[in-house]
């Protein structure tokens, strides 16, 4: 009898933006005449810079040529985007990056998910708390949770992300050998500072652990005593590996291409407590289970890391910094406490009059049509927060803000 992974069965519900999507679809088809104005999920809505464009429509002829067509090429990724990312990324902030420690792939999402399967099962895993959802139900599927109780998976070490402590988890009381942090902070728009990242790297020394580290919005940080990269810290090589994406730094959220970095320092142990390489271990990984991202994608994501691209996609992450800017003055207006919009897209605010998370929602819904992201969907300790993402046309930003502060709150 074949039986089903029974770990599904632990999941709770639907997927947090499926939900909100239903919700939203109810109320248009009831409410047809109403404009509901989106800054709820986290997608991209500017369209491609024209340099992306072209590199694409350039990529796409070459493979219609018998010359220039590329079939199945290393699952790696190609080196001239390779070169471009050690050089744009890396050796620019002094840090020392080989290629064959990037591997190219087709978003962070899967990339973080599927790391874990070069780890040990019974990894006891420490998870933030609000979090983004793929880390734990990706963990909770590969069976390294206990069943959902209370509002959290059993088997977990959930670290709490507070107002108390800006959202900067404390390190963990007990052994953990698996860390996800994610800098800027999705969903808190908190960043970390090279002294946080420290202590974390120290821990992580001390405990044998390791550290996933989810770096999907680097390209948002502005402030220069802001590390990029857990790289940026010494000896982090050891304990870290790096998830990148170019889905919110040039708009590939639909054209889907990421990179991973794992230092050949990078490590893990066997049960005598002898270390292997983890840089080995994902190669085998990807060669077995990846043939690679579309050359064509790759030529786009090559175009990020030259200057005329760098120029385009910056502009971008400027206009989305200015909906940020617009989104957090203009609830500090009304009183409400926030964090992020600056070093991030994403406004992360205290729901007025102790709301919940999801009564606030309905309210914004309702009374002035405007679609956010109700904080306990990011966790336990999101509840009494809302997420507000800075992803959206400039007018609407600012329609929304405006008729934010037109509510009674
Ligand atoms: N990591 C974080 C923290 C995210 O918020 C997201 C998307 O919202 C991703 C990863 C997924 O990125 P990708 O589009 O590269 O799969």
């Amino acid at each position: 009898m074949i039986k089903i992974n029974s770990n599904y069965l632990k999941l709770q519900g639907s997927y947090l933006f499926s939900e909100i999507a239903r919700l939203v679809k109810e109320y248009q088809e009831k409410n047809r005449d109403k404009k509901i104005i989106r800054l709820g999920i986290g997608d991209v809505t500017e369209p491609l810079p024209q340099s992306i464009v072209g590199a694409i429509k350039k990529a796409a002829d070459e493979m219609g040529v018998r010359e220039s067509f590329k079939g199945y090429r290393s699952d790696e990724g190609y080196e001239f985007l390779r070169e471009k990312i050690k050089n744009h990324d890396f050796s620019s902030r002094g840090i020392n990056i080989d290629i064959d420690e990037i591997f190219i792939s087709t978003g962070a999402k899967e990339d973080v998910a599927n790391i874990q399967e070069i780890l040990s099962a019974d990894s006891k895993i420490a998870i933030t708390d609000p979090v983004y959802p793929v880390y734990i139900d990706s963990n909770v599927m590969a069976g390294r949770t206990g069943d959902f109780k209370n509002g959290r998976f059993e088997n977990v070490c959930y670290l709490d992300c507070l107002e108390s402590n800006n959202y900067i988890p404390d390190l963990p009381k007990e052994k953990v050998d698996l860390i996800y942090l994610c800098f800027p902070n999705n969903p808190t728009g908190q960043v970390a500072t090279k002294e946080i990242l420290k202590k974390w790297v120290n821990y992580a020394k001390e405990n044998k652990s390791l550290i996933i580290y989810d770096a999907a919005y680097e390209a948002f940080i502005t402030d220069p005593s802001i590390p990029k990269s857990i790289f940026e810290i010494e000896g982090a090589k050891e304990v870290a590996i790096e998830f990148r994406s170019l889905s919110k730094t040039a708009g590939f959220t639909g054209v889907r291409l990421s990179y991973v970095i794992v230092p050949k320092e990078s490590r893990a142990f066997d049960e005598n407590g002898v270390a292997h390489s983890l840089n080995k271990l994902w190669n085998r990984r990807q060669s077995t289970k990846f043939n690679g991202v579309a050359y064509i994608i790759q030529r786009a994501g090559e175009v990020v890391f030259t200057k005329e691209g760098r120029e385009e996609v910056d502009k971008i992450i400027k206009y989305y910094l200015g909906n940020a800017k617009i989104i957090g003055e203009g609830i500090k207006k009304l009183g409400i406490r926030y964090s992020g919009g600056v070093n991030a897209p994403y406004v992360w605010l205290k729901t007025p009059n102790n709301l919940s998370s999801w009564d606030f929602f309905n309210k914004l819904l309702s009374e002035c049509q405007v679609v956010g992201t109700p904080g306990v969907g990011f966790g336990k300790c999101g509840e009494g927060y809302f997420r507000l993402s800075s992803f959206g046309k400039r007018e609407d930003v600012e329609e929304a803000i405006d008729r934010i502060q037109k509510l009674s709150l």
